[in-house]
């Protein structure tokens, strides 16, 4: 496994802390050989990934607010000096405002919406443009997204619309960039016990209902994301783009809740 990513370099975004699913690909990538850098939203998460960071020997760590494309291009140009090329990117953040994360989607506000979309969205396009110019050979980039993009679940509202779009954004990424042997994918991942997560009215009743609902009866970790990051940004999958990858223990799959659950 150690032979899977030696020599290939990439940037994760989105790590807040150990619980973080950037964590969990983060650890993965670096078992199995490649060098990370890492960027932080503000001093108070940055003090948190340092430790994180280095103890995959990684001291590539810097700021990036992506709110403000100023940051987003200086953590690149700081790439360029420092790596030359780059062979893969993860983006793992999501953000909306929480008092919208509850009632009626029909309720979002102009402002939170745009917010939601510019951080959510909008900046995975704005990355993956810019970590192109750095993909001289080809390259992998991963976003993460939620099933709540294609059926509604209760309070994801905005989120869910975000998460549409980030999808349809990752088959026309795929599409401009295959030409150039670079691969876009995302993970769809099932609910898991985040900073991001817990922002989401009733998740704890969300999080219980997949473990009893899902076929394999559980919700999945970040090692199991990672596992499954590792093989979307690995060469293992050099034929795969433009995919929307579901690590959900198989909930996705299903339409009604078991009759164990009916029965209740
Ligand atoms: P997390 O809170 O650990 O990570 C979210 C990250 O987004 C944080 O590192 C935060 O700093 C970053 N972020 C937010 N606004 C930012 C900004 N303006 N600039 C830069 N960074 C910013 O939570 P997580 O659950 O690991 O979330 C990672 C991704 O996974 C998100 O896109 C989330 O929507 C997605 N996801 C999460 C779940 C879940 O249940 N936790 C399920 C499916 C998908």
């Amino acid at each position: 496994m150690d032979a899977l990513m030696k020599g290939k370099r990439g940037l994760i975004m989105g790590v807040a802390n150990d619980h973080s699913i950037a964590w969990g690909i983060a650890r993965k990538l670096a078992d199995a050989g490649a060098e990370l850098a890492f960027t932080y939203q503000g001093e108070a998460f940055g003090r948190r990934v340092k430790p994180l960071a280095e103890s995959v020997g990684s001291s590539l760590l810097l700021p990036c607010d992506v709110e403000d494309s100023a940051s987003i291009d200086s953590v690149f140009e700081t790439l360029k000096k420092e790596w030359g090329s780059l062979d893969f990117i993860v983006h793992a953040i999501g953000f909306s405002d929480r008092n919208e994360l509850k009632g009626l989607y029909a309720d979002t506000s102009r402002e939170n919406f745009i917010r939601t979309m510019v951080i959510s969205c909008y900046s995975f396009t704005e990355v993956a443009r810019k970590a192109a110019e750095l993909m001289t050979d080809g390259g992998q980039m991963l976003t993460l997204t939620y099933a709540g993009s294609v059926r509604v679940m209760p309070n994801y509202n905005v989120m869910g619309v975000a998460k549409a779009a980030l999808e349809a954004s990752v088959r026309y990424l795929a599409s401009d960039y295959g030409p150039r042997n670079i691969r876009v994918n995302a993970i769809s991942a099932g609910p898991v016990r985040t900073l991001a997560g817990a922002g989401i009215s009733d998740a704890r009743y969300m999080f219980s209902y997949q473990q009893r609902n899902a076929p394999l009866r559980r919700t999945v970790n970040i090692d199991e994301i990672g596992g499954s990051a590792l093989y979307l940004l690995s060469d293992l999958s050099s034929g795969v783009t433009g995919e929307i990858h579901y690590v959900d223990s198989g909930y996705n799959t299903v339409s009604m809740p078991v009759m164990e659950e009916l029965k209740r």
